[in-house]
């Protein structure tokens, strides 16, 4: 992100433009925004980027106009007090990114039902610092959304060989996600409708593709010589593949470490259908749970029937008499509406639609012939 030269015709332009921005919310008045992020001659900046494909799910937008989405919302922030929003990042090329109409403004569907309304005016932030004036620093802000311009964000996402996003298994959990128990890969997933149906399909055509090119390199280490020049065909094809300007480039990614990974040797962790690529993949060995983790089941998992787990233990997630039911899994996953949760909380959002709930609270598990809150079951557990 930091290679864009906006061009100085624009920066007047917009400069203007902020100016009476800045005068409206001075006095009291919802700024309004021409919206110059959509001219040819800054969008084209940011598509030459990553080419024509959404930051956030790294889908092609080929027959949709790309958006070019305000990573902080410039007119309002869902659920905050402030009317404002960031109206003085409007046109700030930094807080621009390349979306597709779903992930800027939803309609993506999970098992043929909508996933829910996209980024819209959502950037929730973990603790109480927002920045809401100028004078703020917004970099002082933990968002919640994880930034696809930000690399350490990025390599929060992890992908299941179902094509599924997840957690990605290597990365542990911050401070501040451990305190809010809210991790910042489910909530990023679950808002912009990563697992939608027809994404996860697709991501995962593509996996398969990256595999068996991987599996075909690997068998023709062996081959004569004649052979041996089909192994460069096949590398390239991984290449291209794995080109960040590719679509599902990051998963493909993963598919090509999962394979050189799994062709290398018997993997120690065997599922019984499909292997997760997280679950295979190298830094496995500092997920051990820690103490007090409030953002996952890990930690409680030893307590629990492993053959109950095996099948799926009934959680039942209620509030105004209205009740959901999900089933975690040995994995620690939540699953719910054929799509797992690596947390409560995201699990019980996903299910009830809302922003806002605390998974923790929201489900009940039986146990000892008992029903309770998991987060009684925790507190009962660790005592
Ligand atoms: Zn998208």
């Amino acid at each position: 992100m930091s290679g864009i030269n906006v061009p100085p015709t624009w920066t007047a332009k917009t400069a203007a433009a902020l100016q009476q921005a800045e005068q409206a919310v001075a006095a009291g008045m919802k700024p309004n925004f021409p919206d110059y992020w959509r001219e040819k001659e800054l969008r084209d900046l940011l598509l030459n980027i990553v080419d024509y494909k959404c930051w956030y799910c790294e889908a092609l937008i080929t027959r949709d106009d790309p958006k070019v989405d305000h990573f902080r919302p410039k007119s309002r922030v869902d659920g905050d007090s402030s009317e404002y929003g960031y109206w003085w990042l409007a046109y700030d090329a930094m807080n621009y990114r390349i979306a597709c109409k779903h992930c800027n403004s939803g309609g993506a569907r999970i098992n043929g039902q909508s996933g829910g309304r996209g980024k819209g005016a959502r950037f929730p932030v973990l603790g109480s610092f927002r920045a809401r004036r100028p004078a703020d620093d917004y970099r002082l802000e933990e968002p919640v959304f994880l930034d696809p311009a930000n690399v350490l964000d990025a390599s929060l996402i992890g992908f299941d060989a179902n094509g599924h996003a997840r957690r990605s298994a290597r990365a542990s959990y911050s401070a501040r996600e451990s305190e809010f128990g809210v991790c910042r890969a489910d909530e990023t997933i679950r808002i912009l409708v990563l697992n939608s149906d027809k994404l996860t399909e697709c991501r995962r055509a593509v996996m398969d593709d990256v595999s068996d090119y991987e599996g075909w390199v690997k068998r023709l280490e062996a081959a004569p010589e004649s052979l041996r020049g089909m192994v460069l065909d096949f590398q390239r094809k991984i290449d291209a593949k794995t080109s960040i300007t590719s679509e599902f480039s990051s998963a493909a990614l993963a598919a090509s470490q999962m394979s050189r990974i799994m062709l290398a040797g018997p993997p120690s962790v065997v599922e019984s259908d499909r292997i997760s690529l997280d679950a295979v993949a190298p830094g496995d060995g500092d997920l051990a749970p820690t103490q007090g983790n409030i953002v996952d089941l890990v930690d409680l998992l030893p307590f629990l029937d492993l053959n109950d787990l095996k099948a799926g233990i009934r959680l039942i997630g209620g509030q105004g008499g209205k009740s959901i039911q999900a089933k975690l899994f040995q994995d620690g996953r939540i699953e719910f509406l054929s799509r797992r949760w690596g947390t409560p909380t995201t699990a019980a959002r996903a299910a009830t639609g809302q922003d806002d709930i605390n998974g923790w609270h929201y489900w009940r598990i039986e146990f000892d012939g008992m029903t309770m809150s998991l987060e009684d079951l925790k507190n009962r557990l660790e005592s």
